[in-house]
């Protein structure tokens, strides 16, 4: 299968290219050339199929063409090692709890399948010598998914940067804590400082002569293609209980990879009937489908902060996906891609004060803990389904992950789950790092 970039100034790519460059040289974000559906008879059977059986089977709709089978289903089983059940939060709402990964967060699916994918194209290109760097600047969040996601994985390691005593101190254990292939850089600086030092990296013609340096960022096509594994899993789910004819997914979105994902399997014959992306007060998408117009804006912080972003980067993808990019085939206006948009996506937007008492009523009145995103998606649907729908809500992160937030709102305390626990009970390795990228490049060049 070939990739080509929203930009569409930049050639068509391999998959192993599209892993491994991330973004496209035009600065586009790469695409499938075409989305197969899936056989009726899948579906006739997946709610008697496992999460692994499904994934494998959406796995080889993407990918089957330039991995073999076996070492497809290898990097699908070992990618999902913990469930991602479906959970029923009141008669017309279930939440997908995806925060029974190694971190807690939806990132942990994207992120270990791209660990192992990158790996498996690292050891089928003999001339690559020595290992692959994944070289990463975090506030918090990337980092515990991308460290945790390659750890242990051979053939790749990983540098995580991130400002000292700027991180929460659960976030900071799950990537500090980890040694083997991991190696956590706390820099004298803020996030920025990180980043600028990253992309310095990334643009030094030594280093990079020397050393093979990628990025494993979250628009990378094998972070976000595998987020459509349990969009497929949760219908199954539903299925079973025989309320699976209206379903409406809401999902509470930032960069908009996660629900770009389901609509890539609503484009694969998944009966979804449409979806919700909720937004905190970073409501750019949700201003976009009422006006037509997409305005990024300077990013605002809030109580769901993975949400924080003001020009969500997948805007490009869902665009083309629904026609209105540059693809020249079937390039179509900025409106009648709208209209097409909001045809299957609706918006909802909330403000900090909405969901904190949206945690609250979705424990009042349905016993059910929220973490700050996934409340938007709750209330999102307490908000928007309309008669003879039922709902699902990705519950993208465990609440423990913001127990200092959640626990004043909903006024009970939140258990920590034994793998977060681990990490807490881990003990902190790091290596200080000045802000100056003189400092930076030679610990690279005598560590790497
Ligand atoms: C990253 C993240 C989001 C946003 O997902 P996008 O794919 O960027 O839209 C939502 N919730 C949590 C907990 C996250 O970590």
């Amino acid at each position: 299968m070939k990739y080509y970039s929203t930009n569409r100034q930049a050639p068509e790519v391999s998959l192993s290219e599209a892993v491994i460059k991330g973004l496209a040289p035009d600065k586009g974000l790469y695409m499938p050339e075409k989305i197969n559906p899936l056989p009726q008879s899948f579906f006739d059977n997946i709610e008697n199929m496992s999460l692994q059986e499904i994934a494998f089977e959406v796995a080889k709709n993407f990918f089957g063409e330039d991995i073999p089978a076996e070492d497809l289903k290898h990097i699908v089983y070992d990618t999902l090692q913990f469930d991602i059940p479906l959970v029923k939060v009141n008669e017309n709402i279930y939440s997908l709890e995806l925060y029974h990964g190694p971190t807690c967060a939806f990132k942990d699916v994207g992120a270990r399948f791209m660990a192992r994918l990158l790996s498996y194209f690292v050891k089928q290109n003999p001339s690559q010598k020595g290992n692959v760097h994944v070289l990463v600047a975090t506030s918090g969040d990337t980092g515990s998914a991308v460290a945790n996601g390659f750890l242990g994985v051979s053939g790749i390691d990983v540098t995580v940067l991130y400002p000292e005593g700027k991180v929460s101190e659960i976030q900071e254990k799950q990537f500090t804590t980890l040694g083997q292939n991991i190696t956590a850089l706390e820099v004298d600086g803020v996030f920025d400082d990180c980043q600028r030092l990253v992309k310095e990296a990334f643009m030094d013609s030594e280093l990079n002569e020397k050393f093979f340096l990628t990025s494993a960022n979250s628009i990378n096509v094998a972070r976000f293609l595998p987020q459509a594994f349990y969009y497929f899993y949760a219908y199954a789910q539903l299925k079973k209980t025989g309320k699976a004819d209206n379903v409406v997914v809401c999902v509470p979105s930032g960069n908009f990879g996660n629900i770009c994902a389901g609509l890539f399997g609503a484009k694969m014959g998944l009966p979804i009937k449409r979806f919700i992306a909720s937004n905190n007060a970073n409501d750019i998408f949700f201003q976009y489908l009422g006006s037509g117009h997409y305005n990024p804006r300077a990013t605002q912080a809030t109580l769901a902060n993975a949400m924080d972003v003001g020009d969500p980067s997948n805007f490009a993808r869902i665009v083309n996906l629904y026609g209105g990019g540059q693809q020249k085939a079937e390039k179509i206006t900025p409106e009648a891609a709208h209209a097409a948009i909001t045809a299957e996506i609706s918006g909802a937007t909330y403000s900090d004060e909405q969901i904190k008492l949206a945690m609250q009523t979705a424990l009042k009145n349905d016993g059910y803990v929220c973490d700050p995103h996934g409340a938007c998606g709750y209330q999102a649907l307490i908000d928007g389904l309309k008669t003879g729908e039922v709902g699902i809500f990705l519950e993208t992160a465990h609440p423990a992950k913001f127990k200092d937030t959640v626990e004043p709102i909903i006024g009970q305390q939140v258990e920590i789950p034994a793998t977060l626990q681990r990490f807490m009970d881990g003990t902190k390795q790091t290596q200080k790092m000045s802000k100056e990228f003189a400092d930076f490049k030679a610990f690279l060049l005598n560590n790497l």
